[in-house]
């Protein structure tokens, strides 16, 4: 059975200046999964997910949630229909805790200031921050600011999360705790959207992925389809590389091929 997806794009694209950053993207993101947008560095990733929560206005096409159409809407409306977006560089307010950091996310849709403190604790225990609410967030390391960006997102109750590398700078043991944090918030029934080069983490937790380069989609598919799609080796590795690599793995089991896709 297919069902409607809870957020689409029509032939989406900005141009900055002369550049295409995102050009004619159309995705549709399956209600209750994990999607990942993956791509070379550069892609219009990032772009996108400014087109998607409304922090960019795009030069042409449409954006719609559930029926809605959101573009030319204000981020803090779009926010308020239920998409949430984590940044790549990642900025809590450093001289405020881990708890009051949350609690910005959550007063989007709580007044009450004790309210909003008491959600804040509980969004914590979600991304495994329970220990840390009364710590500065600057006091905190990566894996613990990624969580807090996580927990601020979640903190304004989205329906659609965009997640924008936040395994980015963690290490194989921080990446492997956090992916039942993510697994969890779509079990939640969040919808995930997730930037992500970790490809072992992409595989892991994926169901669809979309493949973006130089600002267009070249491919879409499971994970195992995309990291063998020649189109996509071609992306990542270079010209010529696709015939090389394609030929090599036809030798390799699929687990040694994952971390050539990763090298990125
Ligand atoms: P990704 O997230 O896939 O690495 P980005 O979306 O950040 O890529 O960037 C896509 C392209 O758009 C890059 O060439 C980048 O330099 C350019 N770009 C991104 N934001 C801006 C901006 N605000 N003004 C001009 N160029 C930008
Ligand atoms: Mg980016």
């Amino acid at each position: 059975m297919t069902t409607q997806p809870i957020l689409s794009t029509r032939r989406l694209s900005i141009r900055f200046g002369g550049l295409a950053a995102v050009q004619d993207v159309s995705l549709s993101v399956a209600r209750g999964r994990i999607t990942a947008l993956i791509g070379p560095n550069g892609a219009g990733k990032s772009t996108l997910f400014g087109l998607l929560s409304g922090f960019l206005v795009p030069t042409h096409g449409s954006v719609e949630m559930d029926g809605c159409v959101l573009n030319g809407m204000p981020p803090d409306a779009i926010c308020r229909l239920g998409l949430a977006r984590t940044f790549q560089i990642v900025q809590p307010f450093a001289g405020q805790t881990v708890r009051e950091n949350i609690a910005v996310g959550a007063h989007l849709h709580l007044r009450s200031r004790r309210l909003a403190l008491a959600q804040a604790d509980e969004v914590a225990r979600r991304v495994g921050l329970e220990d840390q609410l009364g710590k500065r967030a600057s006091s905190l390391t990566v894996a613990g600011r990624k969580r807090l960006e996580l927990a601020r997102a979640l903190a304004t109750r989205p329906r659609v999360l965009l997640l924008d590398e936040v395994l980015a700078g963690l290490n194989p043991g921080e990446i492997a705790a956090m992916i039942p944090v993510i697994r969890g918030i779509c079990a939640d029934g969040v919808t995930v959207v997730m930037i992500e080069h970790v490809m072992q983490a992409v595989m892991q937790l994926a169901q669809d992925v979309y493949v973006l380069a130089g600002g267009r989609p070249i491919a879409q598919g499971t994970p195992a389809e995309v990291t063998r799609d020649p189109r996509v080796i071609e992306a990542y590795l270079g010209h010529g590389m696709a015939q090389r690599f394609g030929a090599q793995s036809q030798t390799q089991t699929q687990s040694q091929t994952q971390p050539e896709a990763s090298h990125v």
